[in-house]
């Protein structure tokens, strides 16, 4: 057992399970959040792949996204919010996975995944995942790849020890992530045709755009689908 999965059994020992929207202590067959928030959650509509507002925010920017999801409406003041804190902040990769899975069982109802055959998380630097204990994305990443099978890696895309995204402006944010990310080795991922980036919340979109088209640009011909447990709320 690594250290982060004892800390986090560790926190489910020392305080018995809660939903993390509400506080309500969990019942057997719980995980997480209780029935009832679990029965409210902001979900997104999942019906169309490419005509859904994540895919329109990315297009509008004029990125190549093939398909696009997004599990549930992010709003910072809504207790909804604390699903995705709690899983980022809260020492929590294994809810961070579930969370993961719960994208991948829902986003599978439709052909989502059909072509898709590498599922690359949006990746952390070293350090800043050092610091937190683990990157919720490569979580969510691993969440989906056990739900359906792909194969994921945090090889091949990386990032580079920059300054944090938090206090900028939009346009600052994608001038500032258009840098940060890169591929070590692209040659490896030559014969990839269809990526699945991953991430746990899409803002402006600009960390997505950024990726995807240093994915682009370093593989040639191959197609880029994006996922992420939320989107935020413009308001
Ligand atoms: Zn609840």
């Amino acid at each position: 057992m690594t250290f982060r999965n004892l800390r986090e059994t560790l926190l489910d020992v020392l305080f018995p399970a809660q939903c993390v929207v509400c506080g309500r202590t969990l019942v057997s067959g719980e995980r997480y959040m209780c029935l009832h928030c679990d029965a409210a959650l902001p979900r997104l509509s999942m019906r169309s792949m490419t005509d859904n507002e994540i895919h329109r925010r990315l297009m509008a920017k004029d990125a190549e996204i093939d398909r696009a999801v997004s599990l549930m409406a992010y709003r910072r003041e809504s207790p909804f919010a604390r699903v995705i804190q709690t899983a980022k902040y809260g020492h929590r990769p294994g809810m961070c996975r579930h969370l993961g899975r719960r994208l991948a069982t829902t986003a599978a109802k439709s052909v989502f995944f059909d072509g898709i055959d590498l599922i690359v998380p949006v990746p952390m630097p070293v350090l800043k995942k050092l610091r937190r204990g683990y990157n919720q994305s490569e979580e969510i990443a691993q969440g989906i790849a056990d739900a359906t099978g792909l194969p994921w890696t945090d090889d091949c895309l990386r990032a580079r020890l920059h300054s944090t995204q938090t206090r900028k402006s939009a346009s600052e944010r994608l001038d500032n992530a258009s840098r940060t990310y890169y591929l070590p080795h692209p040659d490896d991922w030559n014969d990839v045709r269809h990526i699945l980036l991953v991430d746990d919340v899409i803002t402006t979109g600009a960390t997505m755009l950024a990726c995807a088209r240093h994915i682009h640009r370093a593989i040639p011909g191959v197609k880029v689908s994006v996922a992420s447990v939320a989107l935020t709320a413009l308001a």
